[in-house]
């Protein structure tokens, strides 16, 4: 298990992101951490950098949160949906991404259903074939940002 602190919230060339906070956020976790580097400006030279064993902290850019009631964004889009990550929800329920807070992907229930099942299901199979073609075959996901980021 690792705990990755996530400062996604770097300007893009569409988005303004609102970062005011960081520099506390920063200079707390120095304090608290007794690091005896300067987070600013190591995070200038490369975005990943390792606190503590198994605690890391992740500067990125801004992204567009996955919402059914907006505009399509993308279809054309490839994610590590179902290869590298799922997420499971407190009452079971298994979606694909720690995007999918609410469960609007549901793929089966973990209380229910074994995960290699829940996996080869029909939904989650399409969505992993869909990816693998560059297309998302789910409407969340024609409507998220966060996967724009792998077409760079
Ligand atoms: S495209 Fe977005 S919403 Fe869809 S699985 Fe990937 S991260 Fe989640």
């Amino acid at each position: 298990m690792i705990c990755a602190i996530r400062l996604w919230n770097m300007d893009t060339a569409e988005l303004k992101a609102s970062n005011g906070l960081n520099d506390d956020i920063l200079s707390m976790l120095e304090e608290k951490l007794s690091l005896d580097i300067r987070l600013s400006e190591a995070l200038q030279q490369k975005n990943n950098i390792k606190l503590r064993d198994r605690v890391y902290i992740n500067m990125a850019e801004k992204f567009e949160w996955p919402e059914l009631d907006r505009d399509i964004i993308d279809e054309n889009i490839f994610c590590y949906a179902l290869r590298d990550q799922l997420g499971i929800l407190v009452d079971g329920t298994v979606v694909p991404c720690c995007l999918d807070s609410e469960g609007k992907i549901p793929l089966g229930n973990i209380f229910e259903t074994s995960l290699e099942d829940i996996l080869n299901g029909e939904r989650a199979k399409n969505m992993y074939d869909g990816f693998s073609r560059r297309c998302a075959v789910e409407e969340l996901c024609k409507r998220c940002g966060y996967a724009k980021r792998h077409k760079k």
